[in-house]
């Protein structure tokens, strides 16, 4: 069992968990695997809804990219434009800001202490973006959005954030930002309970497919009636859906707190801020004002002072105000990214499910996507159906050549992202 990487999450989580590793051999109406957002908004939808649940996670609670993102809460579907085809519009708007509601829902319901703000806004580096964002606007116009939104120009753009970087931006004031850990961690306190055991350090060594699969540990195993995979791009139970997606690493600095005078210079309004690049740059403020500065590195290094050293420029080019500001906190994690974009749910077998592969854009997608789970598990497959039908496109090479290919594609990326 690894521990959790040494970010700035880590060291202010609520609750450092100690469930214990599955011993002998358990039974349950759904065993999940993996116990990041996925995993945990599967089990905690499904016992809402009384199925007994084991949850199997080879670290700790939140320990993959559910623990160690961004934080930024961005509605809407990575690859949208593929489910616009297949999907009833209503069904799509609906599942745009399903998620959002979910988390909502649940730090309230269950009191989870996960610093949810309200408000972010979209930048443009190219005007092309800002074609891109006022597409985006009218989608939001024609559905009557109530939530504040509007397009900014540059001057307005530098006055909310700070930095003269942008040609203009999309605000909305419906997306927002969050603690991940802490909400991830939360959703499993409440999961617990309902009555649903989590073991961490339980790696799933195997599943033994049958009318009730058997999930296989070290020291133990679950047979249930259905099993939902949600090791996203840790994941190494079933290899072969390891190439309908493309690992990607991004990485994350936390700076020493601001003053009151650089927080009023930099973000006044606490927004979360994204570019739309594909090698791109995303940050916000902490709740104790740390700037939190997120960018991706083709690169497979993990080393903190590598990564301050690549981060702290690029945020210093936006922020020139910040020069001198200490960097406490630098780390990392590995993005599912399929090459089409859309997210993939669906079953290697009839009782075995999976959910992966969210682009970058899993704070929201995951808890629609665990909602999905479970009501595929209950026999409803209306929104499983729209994913399942889209067709994997797999990555090409063996396992051997695709470090190097997926350098290549994110190079051909950054190309695109220049033009
Ligand atoms: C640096 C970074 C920044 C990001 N920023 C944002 C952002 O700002 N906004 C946003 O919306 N999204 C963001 N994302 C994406 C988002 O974090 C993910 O889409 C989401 O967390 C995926 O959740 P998950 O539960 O599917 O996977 P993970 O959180 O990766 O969880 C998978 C879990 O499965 C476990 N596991 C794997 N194999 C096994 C096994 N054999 N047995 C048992 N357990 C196993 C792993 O240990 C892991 O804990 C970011 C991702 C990264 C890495």
């Amino acid at each position: 069992m690894q521990p959790h990487t040494g970010s700035y999450y880590a060291a202010t989580v609520n609750e450092v968990t100690d469930y214990a590793p599955l011993q002998g051999d358990q039974q349950a109406d759904v065993c999940v695997i993996g116990a990041g957002f996925t995993g945990i908004a599967t089990a905690l939808t499904l016992a809402e809804r009384g199925y007994s649940v084991r949850v199997l996670e080879a670290n700790k609670v939140g320990w993959g990219a559910s623990g160690r993102n961004g934080g930024q809460m961005i509605g809407g579907i990575a690859g949208e434009k593929h489910l616009r085809k297949v999907c009833d519009a209503d069904m799509l708007w609906q599942m745009h800001w399903r998620g959002h509601d979910i988390i909502a829902e649940r730090v309230e319901k269950y009191g989870i202490h996960c610093d949810l703000k309200y408000g972010y806004v979209d930048v443009a580096i190219k005007p092309r973006h800002l074609r891109d964002f006022q597409e985006e606007f009218d989608y939001l116009e024609s559905h009557g959005f109530e939530y504040e939104h509007r397009m900014l120009d540059r001057d307005e753009t530098r006055e909310m954030i700070g930095t003269s970087a942008y040609l203009g931006a999309l605000l909305n004031m419906r997306n927002g930002h969050l603690h991940p850990l802490n909400l991830c961690i939360g959703e499993a306190r409440a999961a617990t309970g309902l009555g649903v055991s989590i073991h961490e350090g339980s790696e799933v060594l195997r599943i033994e497919h049958g009318a009730r699969p058997k999930v296989v540990t070290a020291e133990g195993s679950v047979i249930a009636d259905s099993v939902v995979i949600a090791g996203n791009a840790y994941h190494l139970v079933e290899p072969k859906l390891r190439g309908i997606m493309f690992p990607v690493n991004s990485f994350i600095i936390a700076t020493e707190p601001l003053t009151e005078n650089q927080v009023a210079s930099v973000n006044p309004h606490d927004l979360a801020i994204c570019d739309p690049n594909f090698v791109l740059q995303y940050y916000r403020l902490s709740a104790d004002k740390r700037f939190l500065f997120g960018a991706r590195i083709n690169t497979f290094g993990d080393d903190p002072a590598y990564i301050a050293k690549h981060h702290l420029p690029l945020l210093l080019r936006l922020y020139p105000q910040l020069e001198g500001i200490g960097v406490d906190y630098a780390w990392g994690g590995t993005i599912g990214v399929p090459l089409h974009r859309v997210p993939r749910i669906g079953r290697v077998a009839p009782n075995v499910f999976y959910s992966q592969g969210y682009s970058g854009h899993g704070v929201n997608v995951t808890h629609l996507a665990g909602e999905i789970m479970a009501d595929t598990i209950a026999g409803t497959l209306e929104r499983f159906d729209v994913f399942a039908g889209i067709k994997s496109t797999r990555f090409p090479g063996s396992h051997t050549f695709r470090k190097p290919l997926v350098a290549l594609g994110v190079l051909y990326h950054q190309i695109r992202d220049k033009l």
